[in-house]
């Protein structure tokens, strides 16, 4: 067990960052706020450091970390050129999209273990800007969750999955993305989309035309395709509850929970809309906001399968959504979370 320092903070100009800076450099880990999910740092340019990552996470050792940056200047000593890079950092960075070019080998092997590619992103976030900052090295870090459960979007979170098993925890305000970064590789040509995420299709496409899309993003894990992100083979962002999606117009969807729900003699929750909210007459019934508002309902989706964990239901009946725009990450990481069982109606 270690012992873990709480820091509480009140803004990016907070003393106790300082502290949180201190241990990162010291080669601890620390778990830190960012737009998109909290994320657990630790300097990319030692082993050790890394290995402490994957040790207090429970991570499989062969699923490689995001470094973080702060200004293009970082990118140089890190890695290699890659098309489109300029364009694609004008227009997101800072910001919900992680880059993958050629690796230069400057940060430690155990960051991207076996692969000559290595993926970077520079948070817009100023907690986090602050601490990688402070911390004078790149910082490695995945999201600051136990290996299998959802990315934590608030501080308690990290908390419940993370205390004894890091040096620090910097608590700020909920992730405001909610969702895990866009993961681009810009070693292929053109471009792949290799995890949907707070920065669209749509969006990309728009600054640098058609992009691939990875092959396994639209099929089942069971059909036999590897993902080219290797950690998207992992069944991350799963509850302790079953998880089933049911795909399809709004009012078959309403009508087939509904059967569900009273076909079930389990305790059962419902995941849905404010639209649909009124139309489940039940107990355990839990809205991720409006269907109209993608954004809103990315930015509760994983807390609120952890608040179903905490009030303990067995299954969890979710409304499903379009793959256009922000619905193409919510049904990406929907679809993880219920292992694929997904009914269509
Ligand atoms: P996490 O930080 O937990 O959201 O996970 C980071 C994910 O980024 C990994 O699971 C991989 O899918 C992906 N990733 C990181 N580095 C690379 C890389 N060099 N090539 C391909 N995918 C990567
Ligand atoms: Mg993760």
């Amino acid at each position: 067990m270690k012992k873990t320092r709480i820091f509480k903070i009140i803004d990016e100009k907070d003393e106790q960052l300082l502290e949180a800076a201190e241990i990162i450099r010291n080669g601890g880990t620390v778990a830190f706020p960012t737009e998109t999910v909290y994320g657990l740092g630790a300097n990319a340019l030692s082993a050790e450091a890394v290995d402490q990552i994957y040790a207090a996470k429970g991570r499989p050792s062969d699923n490689p970390l995001i470094v973080h940056i702060t200004t293009k200047e970082d990118l140089e000593g890190l890695v290699e050129h890659a098309p489109f890079e300029e364009a694609l950092m004008d227009a997101f960075w800072p910001g919900a999209i992680t880059l993958i070019f050629k690796s230069k080998g400057t940060v430690a092997a155990r960051v991207t273990p076996g692969l000559d590619t290595l993926a970077v992103r520079m948070p817009s976030h100023v907690v986090a800007k602050k601490l990688i900052e402070l911390s004078g090295v790149p910082i490695a870090a995945p999201s600051a969750n136990l290996s299998g459960k959802p990315s934590p979007t608030q501080g308690h979170h990290v908390i419940d999955d993370l205390t004894g098993r890091v040096d620090g925890i910097v608590i700020y305000e909920e992730s405001e993305v909610g969702l895990e970064s866009t993961i681009l590789d810009l070693t292929q040509t053109p471009p792949m989309l290799l995890r949907p995420g707070g920065i669209t299709v749509e969006a990309i496409e728009s600054v640098i035309g058609k992009i691939q899309i990875d092959p396994a993003l639209e099929k089942k894990m069971s059909d036999g395709i590897q993902p080219r992100a290797p950690g998207m083979k992992y069944t991350h962002y799963s509850p302790e509850a079953d998880v089933y999606v049911i795909l399809g117009s709004v009012e078959n969807m309403i009508s087939k929970i509904n059967s569900m729900y009273k076909e079930s003699n389990q305790t059962v929750g419902i995941m849905c809309t404010d639209e649909s909210k009124a139309s489940y007459p039940y107990d355990h019934v839990l809205s991720l906001g409006s269907r109209d508002n993608l954004e809103e309902i990315a930015s509760n989706l994983f807390k609120t399968l952890r608040k179903f964990d905490e009030i303990g239901v067995d299954i969890v009946l979710a409304e499903g959504y379009d793959t256009l725009g922000m619905g193409k990450a919510i049904m990406n990481r929907l679809n993880k979370a219920a292992g694929y069982q997904v009914i269509k109606v």
